[in-house]
């Protein structure tokens, strides 16, 4: 009895030990693979690592790019595109706007001769930026603004008064078809938006005065004039390829025939140079345009004699609009990460556009999923590896910002996102948190490279503060001008810690006594009512007032 008893106990204890044991085995297992998760985001930390001092190297390596883009042709990923647009709209009334023109800092008028000198060096640098048409715009005008996810038209009521204009917008989501399909069918979409707004608006489409248009074509587009320019290549998933080579305003303007609008194509500009337009008709002192939607790009205003590429080239204002196509940026300097190296080698154009897949609306969101696809190959924790996690695009950068921006205790938008979107139910609180730090991760990286190339066009115009003079021992002794960047996309406006991250990159960059002379301003749906302000800039009704100068 005894010895069945021994026996029993024995068992027990065995059965009891090899249960410990597995439980013990499961833990350690986990925890071993929790551990390599958390390694991934590590991993993921160091590679995106941004101190001030690489940004430092990007500014310049932008700077410098910048210079070799103007001085030849092919000289740079930076392509440096002429725009033609050698005025922007004021609103100013005709002696307003002499004033400006005049207008050097008004630290010349008081200051010593070694200031006035120095200053007028500077000033010179940057007064081409006044240099405006000296009448105010009026009339009706229309503006088009095809380049991203959405797709916009608008009519344009301008009073001849700065801010006093008019707008009415229809805006529509571009169905995905007419993205990689033919360009007729594009752009008789497009047209066919347009013939509805002016049919709303009771503007008679068979009145014998033109209308005219800005058409604002987002993508990288070789210019010839104004109102004219030829498709290079398609970004953003665009792939129509019927139309590389061709005139672009030429194809919009048969189709506005072909559909009886009696319409002009007056100008066809990048969404950056419609954003800078407009960022100039509320505040003369806008030197640049930034975009971060969808893509990414960046115009400034250059003087033409820095334009070493086209010598001879004259404009009246002694200036014109570069369409830089930043977003195709890149320098050795920028953190990659594997999960770029993938993503870049997946997309439709790789080895292309490598700035704009570090920064852009496009993009951000397929990071985030690739390093969460990454984590649960590393860990069951986010369950089957089969999930949503391993299809392109399946989040969203809205998605990834609303988790980003999760303040709820127990994360629970990020669950929500993480069961409904991608699948994966019943994710841990530690790992929701392991979430939102790889979408923190991302975004920081790709704001503070953002704000890294926005001062790399403020270096190469001397707007940084390192040209400045200084009249006393201390920085806050600098003589700065006042400096306009005019801004524009969801990442910036909507996604509230993108900003902020940007914002404080800024001030990092550029030091608080030079950050608070640059200002960012966001220039509402710039990018297609700028297009018409310039419409009517270079109106062909305008050519008198254009001779006055
Ligand atoms: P577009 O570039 O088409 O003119 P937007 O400037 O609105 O339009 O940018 C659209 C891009 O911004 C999309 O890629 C979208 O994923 C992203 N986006 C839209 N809303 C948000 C948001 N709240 N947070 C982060 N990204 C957003
Ligand atoms: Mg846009």
């Amino acid at each position: 009895m005894a010895k069945v008893v021994l026996g029993v106990a024995v068992g027990v204890a065995v059965a009891a030990c090899a249960v410990a044991a597995l439980v013990v085995g499961r833990r350690v297992r986990t925890r071993r693979k929790w551990k390599r998760v958390v390694g991934v985001l590590k991993e993921l930390e160091e590679s995106c690592e941004t101190t001030v001092g690489r940004l430092r190297q990007v500014v310049d390596a932008m700077a410098v790019e910048m210079h070799a883009g103007l001085a030849s042709e092919g000289g740079s990923k930076l392509k440096m595109l002429l725009t033609f647009v050698d005025n922007l709209p004021s609103g100013f009334p005709i002696l307003g706007q002499y004033s400006m023109i005049v207008g050097v800092p008004p630290v010349c008028y008081f200051g010593m001769v070694f200031e006035f000198l120095s200053c007028c060096n500077l000033a010179a640098l940057s007064v081409s930026c006044s240099c405006i048409l000296p009448w105010s715009e009026k009339g009706t005008f229309y503006g088009l603004d095809l380049g991203g996810t959405n797709f916009r038209v608008l009519r344009v009521e301008l009073g001849g008064q700065r801010s006093s204009f008019d707008r009415d917008v229809a805006q529509q989501a571009i169905p995905p078809r007419l993205m990689t399909g033919r360009s007729e069918d594009l752009f008789d979409f497009i047209a066919s938006s347009l013939q509805h707004l002016v049919e709303k608006g009771n503007d008679s489409e068979q009145s014998p005065i033109i209308k005219e248009l800005g058409f604002t074509f987002s993508f990288p587009v070789k210019q010839t004039s104004v109102s004219s320019g030829i498709l290079i290549k398609w970004t953003k998933g665009f792939a129509i390829t019927d139309m590389v080579g061709k005139e672009v305003a030429g194809v919009l303007q048969q189709t506005l025939a072909r559909k009886g609008l009696n319409m002009q194509v007056a100008v066809l500009v990048n969404n950056t140079v419609g954003t800078l337009a407009l960022g100039h008709y509320h505040d003369a002192d806008t030197v640049a345009a930034v975009i971060i939607g969808t893509g990414t790009n960046a115009c400034y205003w250059e003087r033409t004699d820095a334009i070493i590429k086209c010598q001879g080239l004259l404009t009246t204002s002694g200036g014109m609009v570069v369409n830089m196509e930043w977003g195709n940026f890149w320098s050795s300097h920028m953190p990659r990460t594997s999960y770029d190296i993938e993503l870049d080698a997946e997309s439709p154009n790789p080895n292309d556009q490598g700035f704009e897949k570090m920064i852009s609306g496009m993009y951000l969101g397929d990071i985030v999923r690739r390093v969460i696809l990454r984590m649960s190959q590393e860990s069951d924790v986010f369950g089957p590896v089969f999930s949503s996690l391993s299809v392109p695009f399946a989040l969203g950068t809205p998605l990834m910002a609303a988790m980003h921006e999760d303040d709820s205790p127990e994360l629970t938008k990020v669950a929500r996102i993480l069961k409904d979107d991608l699948k994966i139910p019943d994710l841990p609180l530690k790992a929701r948190k392991l979430v939102v730090k790889v979408c923190d991760v991302v975004a920081r990286r790709a704001a503070r490279l953002a704000a890294a190339g926005i001062v790399g066009i403020l270096k190469k115009i001397g707007r940084d503060g390192s040209g400045c003079i200084r009249v006393g021992r201390t920085r806050s002794d600098t003589k700065m001008r006042r400096t306009v960047v005019a801004i524009e996309g969801s990442l910036y406006t909507q996604y509230t810690m993108f900003r902020e991250y940007l914002h404080e990159a800024l001030h990092e960059i550029l030091g608080e006594d030079i950050a608070q002379h640059v200002i960012l301003k966001v220039t509402e749906d710039g990018s297609g009512t700028g297009a018409a302000l310039l419409a009517a800039s270079h109106s062909s009704k305008s050519v008198d007032n254009v001779q006055l100068l």
